[in-house]
């Protein structure tokens, strides 16, 4: 079970505490109060004898009939205390599920809700809020453009429907500033949260910092800084390559993050030339993130978008 499904089930459970607490306390209240207590008393009385009378076959007409003038009772005694009979009543903030998370054993809207929620808090910066790809509008983007981005469209729905056994787990997107790559990779983002995967999304100047933070880090301390890298389902580094070089830190880990992610899908996006990525980050790293076989890269041709 994810971090973020267990956190879902924790929300639900306080949820009917807190619940429950409400309900007793009404009930507390109104068990202080001596009228209300003594009709209460009376009405268990009732209830049992009409059962053992019921159990034997017996008329328990006359005991009903005192039973329901103490209900009205002690409603009347409700409303005269500042209550109303619902609230003695469980309110679950989802009555699908009563808060429980399940309907006939399968999850509920409202726990699959919760942890989109969570994940979304803990992604980072999205281009957009889309994800369904057939949303995408990609009537904007000019006609001799345009079949590079059905292609990429189609490429991240493909590892959508195929996550997370989608075999090659390297994508990089490269293109000039603008063209679209982070939208999207956000898409992507989007839609794999939907179905309960989870996302990080970092720029490469947010990774190279936890990088460095990492690098500088008591060792007791490094496992919380590399562990959301290393557990996401998809780690989407935006502008990889923009970020400053830091000798021994950024190559480093970078390889580091790739080897450790090897099972795992990373994409990125990257407005600089193949070329220089290999220099920045040398063959090591280089061949881990453009090999031939084991990623997709794509280039996004066309114009910035935002200039639109
Ligand atoms: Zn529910």
């Amino acid at each position: 079970m994810s971090r973020f499904l267990r956190d879902a089930h924790n929300v639900l459970q306080e949820r009917r505490f807190l619940e429950e607490q409400r309900v007793q306390k009404v009930l507390n209240a109104l068990l202080d109060d001596d009228t209300y207590s003594v009709l209460n008393a009376e009405k268990v009385d009732l209830r049992a004898n009409m059962s053992r009378l019921a159990s034997q076959n017996k008329d328990y007409s006359e005991l009903k009939a005192r039973y329901d003038e103490i209900v009205a009772k002690m409603q009347a005694r409700m409303q005269e205390l500042g209550y109303v009979e619902d609230d003695l009543k469980r309110k679950p903030v989802c009555p699908l599920c009563n808060d429980t998370g399940f309907i006939d054993g399968a999850e509920c809207g409202c726990l699959k809700q919760i942890v989109y929620a969570r994940l979304r808090a803990h992604c980072g910066t999205l281009a957009t809020d889309e994800s369904d790809f057939d949303k995408v509008d990609l009537s904007i983007i000019p006609q001799k453009d345009r079949e590079s981005y059905e292609n990429f469209y189609a490429i991240l729905k493909l590892i959508a429907d195929k996550f997370p056994l989608n075999k090659k787990k390297i994508l990089g997107v490269f293109g000039a500033v603008g063209v679209g790559k982070s939208y999207g990779l956000s898409v992507l983002a989007n839609n794999l949260m939907q179905s309960g995967f989870s996302v990080l999304v970092i720029n490469s100047a947010e990774m190279n910092s936890l990088f460095l933070k990492m690098h500088l880090a008591r060792e007791a301390d490094k496992q919380d800084i590399w562990e959301p890298l290393i557990e996401c389902d998809l780690l989407v580094i935006d502008d990889l390559g923009a970020e400053p070089t830091i000798n021994n830190v950024t190559a480093n880990y970078l390889y580091c993050l790739i080897n450790e992610r090897d099972e795992k899908t990373t994409a990125f996006t990257s407005n600089l030339p193949e070329d220089y990525l290999r220099t920045k980050y040398g063959d090591r790293v280089f061949s881990r993130l453009c090999h031939k076989q084991k990623s997709i890269l794509l280039t996004l041709n066309g114009k910035d978008l935002r200039l639109n």
